[in-house]
């Protein structure tokens, strides 16, 4: 018997829906690239449009999109599509606020359809096994340094620094989404500092003091104006030892040893994931990292930092 494919349109075609969107579509059968919605690009062979009312008002018919816009605008394309009975999967953060994501659980709840926060980097190859090793271990303390140069990462992206682009939180987000994985008991912000360009809405730099349920200290250093060698790394000290998760979490190392390193899949593994909800009528809506984000916000002490400028 063969099943039907999931006619997805991607909505935004952007850096991240180029670099891995597209190959992670084109490399699972699940799925048929229906059409692209983007304001200023195309793909040869693919049904166009400049909106996604065009879209869902065509005779292009799909059964899910895929919103790889920035977090600004992205519940009002998701509720959109929910209305019109779309299956949707958001791009981190899922929303630019947690009310809106919530709405959007409720409407695809109500509607029996899927709806999928993606955290990527939880598909990193060295966080499940961390998740496993960390399990039954007493740990003493988390450390995570988040910090990458946004000249060479995030060239041109505007929407990054007004508000609700999260600044340096944009890539901080996918440390405290692995941390959220991995680490066996919820943590809370005890306090922050956020660093403010004068001329910017959103922090180029942050420091971050957590703790968890039983008291463990967890800091976060997020910069965005890293030089030279990038880190995407945490570390955590147990009794047995210390983990590492360096490279966005692509390494694991233990004491030193490094016990695992596997190729990129982390955007197949979001297809994967959504293909399954797709088909056991199920959804996954975890807002727990955003969570942490919102609290940075709300509880961290602002800092003028000097202009940027690209
Ligand atoms: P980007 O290169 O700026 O692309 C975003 C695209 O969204 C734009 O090309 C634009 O495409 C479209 N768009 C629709 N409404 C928009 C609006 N109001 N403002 C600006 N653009 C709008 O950004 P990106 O790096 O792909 O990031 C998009 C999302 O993916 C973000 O939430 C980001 O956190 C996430 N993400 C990015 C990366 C990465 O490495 N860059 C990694 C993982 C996740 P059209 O011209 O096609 O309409």
């Amino acid at each position: 018997m063969t099943r039907n494919r999931i006619r997805i349109a991607l909505v935004g075609l952007g850096k991240i829906a180029r670099d891995q969107h597209l190959p992670a579509l084109a490399g699972d059968n699940r799925f048929e690239l229906a059409a692209i919605v983007s304001r200023n690009a195309d793909l040869d062979g693919v049904a166009h449009f400049t909106a996604l009312e065009d879209l869902l008002a065509s005779d292009v018919s799909i059964d899910a999109v895929s919103l790889c816009t920035p977090p600004q605008p992205r519940h009002r394309l998701a509720h959109m599509a929910l209305a019109a009975g779309k299956h949707v999967m958001l791009e981190k953060p899922p929303g630019a606020t947690l009310s809106e994501v919530e709405d959007l659980r409720l409407t695809a709840a109500a509607r029996g359809l899927t709806l999928q926060t993606t955290w990527h980097s939880r598909h990193a190859p060295g966080v499940e096994p961390a998740r496993v090793w960390l399990a039954d271990r007493t740990i003493q303390a988390v450390r995570i340094a988040w910090k990458e140069d946004v000249r060479v990462w995030h060239p041109g992206q505007d929407w990054i620094w007004e508000a609700g682009g999260l600044g340096v939180f944009d890539p901080g987000i996918n440390a405290l989404s692995i941390v959220t994985r991995i680490l066996p008991r919820p943590f809370f912000l005890t306090q922050a500092v956020l660093h403010v360009p004068e001329n910017r809405q959103s922090p180029i730099q942050a420091e971050l003091d957590f703790v968890d349920a039983v008291g463990v200290p967890i800091t976060a250093e997020f910069d965005f104006l890293q030089t030279g060698p990038q880190s995407w790394d945490i570390e955590i000290e147990t009794t047995d030892g210390l983990l590492k998760l360096s490279h966005g979490g692509s390494k694991l190392w233990i004491d030193g040893a490094l016990i695992l390193e596997a190729p990129d899949a982390e955007y197949a593994g979001l297809y994967d994931a959504f293909a399954q909800l797709v088909e056991g009528h199920a959804s996954d809506v975890d807002v727990s990292p955003l969570r942490h984000v919102a609290d940075a916000f709300l509880l961290g002490r602002r800092v003028v930092a000097p202009a940027f400028v690209e």
